[in-house]
């Protein structure tokens, strides 16, 4: 017999919402906390955000999903007849989920204020290209610019079994002072999902970022009427084929799982991915909230120009951009004055470690790293792994 995820009951106490869940025999209760703003626009009138929340998973792991509560019946029919099949086509390790509960249509479901179009705000170079090209000021049609960011916090922060609460808040501080500066509603969602999960298998937020971001989005069917989710990846790197045991980035293959869950009146698109990263990141050297928001460490509240994202968006800007724009968000007089210390680094990850985020930007420096810096780099390494296995 198959494992099982049972969604017993759903309910709201004031801003926040109870899931008792049963998976294989244990009881678990899956808190998830929204801000005011969100208040008008949460529904629990299906068991929909659940069923996308577990549902990578369930189809990794062997589980079944059931409930007495009702699936909309446009999120059944597009999962059961289309998603999970299209999954094990290209992976057929996968579990074929099952999906045993009471059908409810779009009509039970509220379509009053449906007005929100809103995306993800992270401060990072994909979630600044998304609001840059379908902002206020964006030439994009008056239904859809965005009037609301959202910043939710279901796994993005997760080391292990904890997550820095400071990480956390200072990215959640800079995303509510851009909304406020800039005039957006500012929608923030958390959730311990992604810890539930993770007692039963191990939770990659590479493999479950698009799927997290839909259990928030699908908690407010209310409100949101379009959603733009900010694509890592061009089209052209499409792929729902999981290699081995490498994660399959879900943004491979976010187009698929955002036009499945666009239900009810709800529809989800994937920005950026008809563009190259290099493109987003020069048109962001021509919007100026990026001068001050711009925020990608992976280690620090503030850029560090140390971690391997800072490394990059720095040598990126440098390419095909003005850097001294940026020197409210990164330390520029440090990047010029150890300007070879960045090279070596995109050398030895670019052409020595083989890193594809840095394949693209590496052309613009090419000129600059002749034979001797390349043979000099080189002789440190073998010294530095010499000493490094005699000491
Ligand atoms: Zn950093």
């Amino acid at each position: 017999m198959n494992k099982k995820i049972t969604i017993k009951s759903i309910s709201q106490q004031d801003k926040t919402v109870k899931a008792s869940i049963n998976i294989n025999g244990h009881e678990e209760i899956v808190t998830t906390l929204f801000n005011e703003n969100c208040a008008p626009y949460i529904s629990l009138k299906s068991i929909d955000p659940y069923v996308i929340g577990f549902l990578y998973f369930a189809m990794n792991y062997g589980y079944d999903i059931e409930s007495k509560l009702p699936i909309s019946e446009e999120l059944y029919y597009n999962l059961h007849f289309h998603f999970i099949d299209s999954l094990i086509q290209a992976n057929p390790n996968f579990h074929r989920v099952q999906i045993n509960a009471p059908l409810t249509q779009a009509n039970n479901i509220s379509f009053n204020n449906k007005n929100i179009v809103a995306t993800g705000i992270s401060c990072g170079v994909d979630s600044l290209y998304t609001i840059a090209t379908h902002g206020k000021q964006s030439s994009i049609p008056s239904d859809y610019k965005l009037n609301a960011l959202c910043f939710f916090n279901v796994g993005a922060a997760m080391k292990g079994n904890y997550e820095p609460s400071a990480l956390i808040e200072g990215r959640k501080k800079l995303a509510q002072t851009f909304a406020e500066e800039y005039g957006y509603k500012f929608l923030y969602v958390e959730s311990n999902i992604h810890f539930i999960i993770n007692k039963y298998a191990p939770y990659s937020h590479v493999e479950n970022h698009t799927y997290m971001a839909l259990f928030c989005c699908l908690h407010l069917q209310n409100g949101i009427a379009k959603y733009y989710y900010s694509s890592g990846y061009t089209i052209k790197d499409f792929s729902i084929i999981k290699e081995g045991n490498k994660e399959l980035d879900a943004a491979h293959y976010d187009l698929l799982t955002l036009s499945i869950a666009s239900i009810n009146g709800c529809k989800f698109y994937s920005i950026g991915s008809t563009t190259t990263r290099l493109n987003k990141v020069s048109y962001l050297c021509n919007y100026p909230p990026a001068y001050k928001y711009l925020n990608v460490c992976v280690n620090e509240v503030q850029n560090d120009n140390k971690c391997f994202k800072c490394i990059r968006t720095i040598l990126e800007i440098d390419a095909v951009g003005d850097i001294t724009k940026f020197n409210k968000v990164f330390d520029i007089n440090e990047y010029q004055s150890n300007f070879n210390w960045y090279l070596r680094r995109l050398y030895i990850d670019c052409k020595l470690k083989k890193d594809p985020l840095l394949q693209e930007v590496y052309p613009y420096f090419k000129y600059k790293i002749s034979l001797t810096f390349k043979l000099k780099t080189i002789f440190s390494i073998i010294i530095n792994k010499l000493l490094r296995k005699n000491g």
